[in-house]
Order: structure tokens, then C-alpha cells, then sequence
């Protein structure tokens, strides 16, 4: 049976994380150090120290690596409370893609990969990427159409190929590449992961895109990859097992994506409801006519219900399951019922919910993506739909 129930402790650490971003991150929120293309490295940095010092750093992360060592429940609980600021996943170390790539580094990097990658990773030292999707008819919604190869030729792979929507690039330390792999004659060896250094010749940033959200540092990139050499010490896991760990990686990012918009939509809301109470409008406060109470009311009905999902998926994590088909749904859910809630939040403040005076504005813009990224609505519920129809329609 699912247990609801948080012990004494974590209910003291969700106390001590609501704390600091309260105190110390939401202060930070109109730092000058943020633009078009996210936070600076100096202000990350700043607010990792700070996280460091409170003891709240990587919650997620390995404990022989320095993180906290919180299971996917413990997670869910202070998630949601970082993600109460648009930065404070950034501060605590939570933030997608760093956050994925620990959990895919600690399941499959080997130990000499994990000492140079993951312990800075954990630390806050360093920042990563994942390069999946592609332009030009490449990866995207479906991956089997990966273009970017990895050509083994003696001990060495050469990869060239471009990437777009890469989060993070300018900055970063590491590139987790997802290539075609084939041998000296051309044959496909499968898809692979491989580890390549930013700066590795051969590797440039050819754009910075502009986009809607404005909370990942570096902004969103295309990248080219032109004849970049890596060793064999750069295979993460096996060659042609990249589909495999991809999903290793994907089913717990989708819900630690749906952990930290709960957060989110839930400020919005606060936000909201504080508005509802105190503005008049026809003899009385709005949160009062049916039209806004009705939107309160979804609102705390969209909240509730995406914390049960999250608690289930987490609890199925919790024992070992894959729960794959499950986060697919919540995913889904939970993107589409948190976008909910901040759209009907901005509503409920009129004009000023368009201006940069409440966070929601932020939000609004940030949480859009939500539903594109880790796989857009549509081809979650094609995969759904698709195992649905494979069962036996008796079975539950
Ligand atoms: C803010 C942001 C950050 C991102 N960060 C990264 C990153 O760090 N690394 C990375 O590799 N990628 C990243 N991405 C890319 C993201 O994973 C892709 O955008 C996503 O997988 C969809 O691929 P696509 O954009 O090529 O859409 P397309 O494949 O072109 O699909 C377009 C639309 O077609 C529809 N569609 C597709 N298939 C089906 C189907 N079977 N049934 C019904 N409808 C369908 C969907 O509505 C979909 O939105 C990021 C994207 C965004 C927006």
C-alpha cells in the first residue's frame, strides 16, 4: 500500500529547503546578473556556495559523491519546495539537464568516468549537457531518425553532426552525445552515448537561440560536431545500448520535471489566491464572483491531483519498478495541469499578471516548454494509446 506519510525528518529537511528560498534565493530573483539566455555563471555560482553552506546541496545526488542521497519520495518533497523560485533548482543543483545527467552518470558511467564527471557534478563545480535532438529532419520527437554519427576507426570514434535546443552548452564542462555508431566500413553498431569535453576540437556553439524561457544558464544552443575525436574511455556503457540508458535517464527527469513545476504553479497560485482575496470589483473582493472562484478551485484540484501522481510514480521508483508507462501519463498530466494552473493564476491578476511585478510572468513563460521537452504531449499519448490498444482489453 502507498504511504503518504513523511517522516519527522524529511518534513524538518522540506522545512529547512522552504527556508533558504524564501530567505536567501527569492531575494536573488531580480538580480541584474540574468538575461534573455538565463542566470550567469557568477550568480549560479553564488547561490551554490549558499546552498553548500546550508547543507542543501544536491539533494539528489549520490552520498560517496557529496549529495544528500534522497530517494525519489524525498525528492518529490524538496523539489517542490525549490521549485517555488524559478531559481532555486539552480541553487540547490536540481536543474534539468544536471540533474538527469547524475542520475544517468551514477547508473552507468564506470568508476574513472564518475570521478572526473560526476564528483564535480554532485559538487556544483561543473555543469553538463545532453545532445539528443537535431535540425534538419534529425532526432526529435521520434530519436530513431539520430543523424550525428560516431565513426569507430582504430580506438577512436569520430563524431560529426549538429544538435539544437542543446540546454546549457556555453559554460559546460561535459556533452553527453547521442550518436549513430558505426565501424570503419560504415556498419551501424546502434546508437551510443559517448562523454565529450566542450571544448574538444573540432566541437563549436554555432548559435544561441532565442526562446521563451529565460531560466536555464547558457540558454538553448545548436552545436556542430565536426570530425570531434574521442577514445574509447568516452563510451558511456556499451556501444549501441544508447536507446537503453536514454530511458534509464528519461523516466525519473520526466518526474523530477513534474516535482519542480509543482512548486512553481503552486506560487502562482499563492500569488494568485493573496490577489483574489484583497482586489474589489463590483462590491467585492474577485476571489469572491463564481467566475474566479471557479479558477481557484481547478486550481487547487490541478495541485492535488499532480502531487498524488507524483507520490505514486515516486513510490513505484521507491520499489524498483520502472514505472515508465506511469511517468509517461503524469508527465503528461502534470505538464498540461501545472500550465493550467499558472495560466488561470495570471488570469486571476489581470493586467499586472503580464508584467514582470509578480514571478508568474516568469512562470508562465518558463513552464510553456514543459510540454515539448522530454517528449511533447502527442507522442506520450501515442506510445499510451499504442500499449493500451496492445493488451487485453479485460486486463486492468
Ligand atoms: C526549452 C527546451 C529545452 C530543450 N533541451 C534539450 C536538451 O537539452 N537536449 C536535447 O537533446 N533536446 C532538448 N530539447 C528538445 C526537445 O527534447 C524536443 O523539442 C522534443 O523532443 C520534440 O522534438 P522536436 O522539437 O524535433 O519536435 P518534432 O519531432 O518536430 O515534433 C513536432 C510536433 O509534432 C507532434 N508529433 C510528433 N510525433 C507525434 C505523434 N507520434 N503523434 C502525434 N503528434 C506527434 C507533436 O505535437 C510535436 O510537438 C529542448 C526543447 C525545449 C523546448
Amino acid at each position: 500500500m502507498i504511504d503518504f506519510s513523511l517522516s519527522e525528518e524529511l518534513s524538518a529537511l522540506r522545512d529547512r529547503y522552504e527556508t533558504f528560498i524564501r530567505d536567501v534565493i527569492i531575494p536573488l530573483e531580480r538580480d541584474p546578473r540574468q538575461g534573455p539566455h538565463g542566470p550567469e555563471e557568477a550568480l549560479r555560482l553564488e547561490m551554490v556556495q549558499e546552498a553548500r553552506a546550508a547543507k542543501l546541496l544536491s539533494p539528489h545526488g549520490p552520498r560517496e559523491w557529496g549529495g544528500l542521497g534522497l530517494d525519489h519520495r524525498g525528492m518529490a518533497v524538496v523539489f517542490e519546495a525549490a521549485g517555488w523560485s524559478p531559481l532555486g533548482p539552480l541553487a540547490v543543483n536540481i536543474q534539468a539537464p544536471d540533474e538527469g545527467n547524475t542520475n544517468l552518470l551514477n547508473q552507468v558511467a564506470t568508476p574513472a568516468q564518475k570521478e572526473r564527471w560526476l564528483g564535480p557534478l554532485v559538487r556544483g563545480e561543473i555543469r553538463t549537457v545532453f545532445s539528443m535532438t537535431e535540425p534538419d529532419g534529425g532526432a526529435g520527437s521520434d530519436p530513431t531518425l539520430l543523424k550525428t554519427t560516431a565513426r569507430r576507426v582504430g580506438d577512436e570514434f569520430i563524431i560529426n553532426g549538429r544538435k539544437w535546443l542543446i540546454t546549457g552548452a556555453p559554460g559546460a564542462a561535459l556533452n553527453i552525445v547521442m550518436a549513430r555508431t558505426e565501424d570503419a566500413s560504415g556498419h551501424d553498431l546502434g546508437a551510443t552515448m559517448l562523454l565529450v569535453d566542450m571544448d574538444a576540437p573540432g566541437f563549436s556553439i554555432k548559435r544561441i537561440l532565442n526562446t521563451m524561457d529565460s531560466n536555464s544558464p547558457g540558454g538553448h544552443a545548436e552545436v556542430e560536431f565536426h570530425d570531434v575525436r574521442v577514445g574509447r574511455d568516452r563510451v558511456l556503457g556499451e556501444v549501441g545500448k544508447g536507446f537503453r540508458y536514454a530511458q534509464i535517464r528519461l523516466a525519473p527527469a520526466r518526474l523530477t520535471h513534474c516535482m519542480r513545476w509543482l512548486g512553481a504553479a503552486r506560487r502562482s497560485h499563492a500569488i494568485a489566491l493573496e490577489y483574489a482575496r484583497h482586489r474589489q470589483a463590483f462590491g467585492r473582493a474577485i476571489g469572491e464572483h463564481q467566475g474566479v472562484g471557479f479558477m481557484i478551485a481547478d486550481n487547487e484540484t490541478d495541485i492535488n491531483l499532480c502531487r498524488l501522481a507524483i507520490w505514486h510514480a515516486a513510490w513505484m521508483l521507491d520499489q524498483g519498478e520502472q514505472a515508465r508507462q506511469e511517468t509517461s501519463m503524469y508527465k503528461v498530466y502534470c505538464s498540461e495541469a501545472l500550465g493550467r494552473v499558472v495560466d488561470r493564476s495570471l488570469q486571476i491578476l489581470g493586467g499586472m499578471g503580464m508584467t514582470d511585478d509578480t514571478v508568474v510572468e516568469r512562470i508562465y513563460r518558463d513552464i510553456r516548454a514543459f510540454r515539448i521537452y522530454d517528449g511533447p504531449s502527442e507522442v506520450h499519448r501515442f506510445a499510451i494509446a499504442r500499449a493500451a490498444l496492445g493488451r487485453d482489453p479485460s486486463a486492468r
